[in-house]
């Protein structure tokens, strides 16, 4: 049986709050982290030589908004370097897709509403810009919101479905080649009316539609709060305007209308997964199952990476799926992994982490694909480790896995891999290091504070706070690990 799936992505997510030391800088020309062009060679040799066939980036709102597109420095720049990195992606035989907010605009992450007449021209403005800008794109995303969204003037899931439907009639004029994806995320889908809590006189801004002081015990989160009568209808209105799309059109949707693709929130939808699949492909876009958002660390969810692809393979015809990353120069395993089990959904995921370390590390250091377990103790989205672990266990992992990387001889690396093999055997010690500390008797938690800050989010020394505020919240949270 051929289990082989033929949309396999991995989707790199750099956009303003998730900027760290491992992911690149596409448009801060004054900050660190920009890629080389030898970089994104590498980086791209690296994928195809994982298994993917796909390269996906979401268009950051900083740059969706009408300022950035007359001739802001940093929106040319931005085009300059992302048409390098789409031919490159295409001379090493990948696609790439361009994932866009449909209505978040600028760095402010104003949520632009379709029913005023004027957001909703200036909406398609920048999606007929950012089309023709990168017309030669494979794939385009059209993503409902998280951030954007809407719930002023009457806006609706029926309000996304109908913009939805606008913005592919003209992506068919400038990317006639490109196939679309339109994206299921949230219950469903995200940010549109019940989803999206109700501040009274709300302006559109991020900042006032996420402020805490309007949650509550109900509704813990701005987004996330349909429930499942919501996500029926929401479905049963996209099912019903589904032919209208062009033929090429994907549907991204997961096995479940949660923040991790469970039967939670807005429900089980394997049973839509199949009604999609009826009419057009389906893919899953499952965000948190390689990587949450915010705390960097070497990652290691490879058995629940497996599982999904299986379940998935099992409930509906899916064509593949995407694996994300917010660390592509540091969660290298969880990419390669995520490629292997697209291609082979059975595969064992520990018998891949220890392939994985073989090859990097050498064959007598195979044994680190089980001790890097060890890593998954990190409270956060997507966080189901598979086993607990006492303090004095960690101690004896941890001091192994600095032992084995200590001594290990990176010239016996024998997959393509972006960062540089020693980089990245200095960065897992340096993750050992901190982990073993907090593992420890009275780890000094304000100094592994700080000094998180200084190693993975020195970046933003140089380029403006994210309006989302999770970013600050991150440093704290790496030093509060293992209390
Ligand atoms: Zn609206």
């Amino acid at each position: 049986m051929n289990n082989v799936m033929n949309h396999r992505s991995c989707y790199v997510n750099f956009a303003e709050h998730l900027q760290n030391k491992w992911n690149p800088n596409l448009y801060y020309p004054e900050a660190p982290n920009q890629w080389t062009e030898d970089e994104w060679i590498r980086f791209f040799t690296m994928l195809k030589a994982f298994g993917y066939n796909i390269f996906e980036f979401w268009l950051p709102p900083t740059l969706f908004s009408p300022e950035m597109i007359k001739g802001d420095p940093i929106a040319i720049r931005f085009i300059e370097k992302m048409s390098l990195i789409i031919d490159t992606a295409h001379n090493k035989g990948l696609k790439v897709k361009m994932l866009c907010g449909v209505n978040t605009i600028g760095a402010n992450w104003y949520h632009a509403c379709p029913n005023d007449l004027n957001d909703r021209k200036l909406i398609l403005m920048l999606w007929q810009f950012w089309c023709r800008t990168f017309s030669d794109v494979d794939f385009i995303g059209i993503f409902p919101g998280d951030p954007g969204g809407c719930n002023r003037n009457g806006c609706s899931y029926k309000t996304f479905i109908e913009l939805a439907l606008e913005i592919a009639e003209q992506a068919g004029n400038t990317n006639p080649a490109a196939g679309l994806e339109v994206n299921t995320w949230g219950t469903p889908f995200c940010c549109w009316d019940d989803d999206m809590h109700l501040v009274p006189g709300w302006d559109g801004s991020f900042a006032m539609i996420s402020d805490k002081k309007y949650n509550t015990p109900e509704e813990p989160l701005y987004i996330w709060n349909g429930n499942q009568d919501r996500a029926k209808k929401a479905m049963e209105y996209f099912i019903n305007r589904l032919p209208s799309f062009p033929k090429e059109t994907i549907v991204a949707i997961n096995l479940g209308f949660s923040p991790d693709g469970d039967a939670t929130h807005g429900g089980d939808a394997r049973q839509y997964a199949r009604e999609v699949a009826a009419i057009r492909p389906i893919v899953s876009w499952d965000y948190s199952v390689s990587e949450g958002e915010l705390v960097n660390y070497p990652h290691w969810r490879l058995p629940r990476m497996s599982s999904r692809r299986r379940e998935e393979f099992a409930c509906a015809p899916y064509q593949g799926g995407m694996v994300y990353t917010m660390t592509p120069k540091l969660n290298i395993l969880s990419l390669y992994a995520g490629a292997q089990f697209l291609l082979n959904p059975n595969a064992n995921p520990d018998d891949i982490s220890r392939q994985f370390c073989s090859c990097i590390f050498g064959d007598e250091h195979a044994v680190l694909g089980e001790l890097f377990e060890a890593f998954e103790v990190v409270q956060g989205w997507g966080h189901y480790p598979r086993r607990n672990w006492s303090k004095p266990a960690l101690i004896k992992v941890y001091t192994e896995i600095i032992e084995r990387l200590e001594a290990a001889n990176m010239t016996k690396c024998n997959l393509p891999i972006l960062p540089d093999p020693d980089e990245y055997r200095k960065d897992i010690l340096w993750f050992a290091r901190k982990f073993m500390d907090m593992a420890g008797q009275c780890p000094d938690r304000n100094l592994i504070k700080s000094q998180y800050r200084k190693y993975a989010l020195a970046i933003y020394d140089y380029i403006p706070k994210s309006v989302d505020e999770r970013t600050e919240e991150a440093s704290d949270k790496f030093s509060n690990i293992l209390l």
